[in-house]
């Protein structure tokens, strides 16, 4: 399967912000963005105007980035919104906010998107009771997202539990900690997606 490999701090400094990649990392002055906030590469500090498409393309790239989701799927995900009823780019936002592996992450089972995605497909996550190790599978209402019993005393998941109990998690998810299980109370809304992009220049763009 294709795959990132480059560092993953030149994927923020590209898009000027924070897209909180490498876990606890982030939430230091080590973070790249705090110490070198401006694009990757040689003409690097030479920041030029971006227009029209330009930018329309950026909030698509820092979207993508965000989940750590590749062009194929993304464009996969794009045309599942536009099938579904509603504002194609906040079903956008809904069905990228409850893939698997953000759930995990968002209640705290990882410290990032990366580790979730790992952890999902080495299977130490269940959905209603049932292995699932497809991180990009979307989670529906109701649905009850937990570590499989063995992986609770896994080290890396403790530890990120413990590490995210001051962080909090999204008000359409609640949290069981002690159970290592979490639940969909209710689908996403627009508000609680916690990047700031413009959803509707990703439409304009695959509209074209
Ligand atoms: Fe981005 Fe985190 Fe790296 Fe900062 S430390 S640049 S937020 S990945």
């Amino acid at each position: 399967m294709a795959r990132y490999r480059e560092s993953v701090c030149r994927l923020c400094r590209r898009e000027g912000m924070k897209l909180f990649l490498k876990g606890d990392r982030c939430f230091t002055n080590k973070c790249a963005i705090e110490r070198r906030n401006f694009p990757p590469g040689q003409h690097g500090k030479r920041r030029s105007k971006i227009l029209g498409y330009g930018i329309q393309l950026r909030e698509k790239q820092k979207l993508k980035r965000f989940y750590g989701v590749l062009e194929g799927q993304f464009r996969l995900t794009f045309e599942a919104a536009e099938r579904m009823r509603g504002v194609t780019g906040e079903n956008l936002l809904s069905l990228l906010e409850r893939r698997l592996d953000n759930v995990v992450h968002r209640l705290g089972f990882s410290g990032s998107r990366a580790q979730a995605r790992q952890l999902v497909r080495h299977g130490h996550v269940r959905v209603n009771g049932k292995k699932v190790n497809i991180p990009s599978y979307v989670v529906g209402a109701g649905a009850v997202v937990s570590v499989k019993e063995k992986s609770k005393t896994n080290p890396l998941i403790a530890g990120a539990v413990e590490t995210a109990k001051g962080r909090g998690i999204p008000a359409w998810l609640e949290l069981n900690a002690s159970e290592f299980q979490g639940k969909v109370v209710t689908l996403p809304k627009r508000e609680d997606v916690a990047l700031q992009v413009n959803e509707k220049l990703i439409v304009e763009l695959y509209s074209k």
